[in-house]
């Protein structure tokens, strides 16, 4: 389990029950990317 974000280094926080790990970096260009990711997965 990494505990960096892979883009841009920043601290990475999972939530409980969450599966998707999510960047505490508001500036990070992965933000968006995980913020889809959870919302896809709360889709289903
Ligand atoms: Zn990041």
């Amino acid at each position: 389990m990494p505990s960096k974000c892979p883009e841009c280094g920043g601290d990475v926080v999972r939530e409980e029950g969450e599966v998707a790990l999510r960047c505490t970096n508001m500036s990070c260009p992965a933000q968006i990317k995980e913020v889809l990711f959870i919302l896809l997965q709360g889709m289903r």
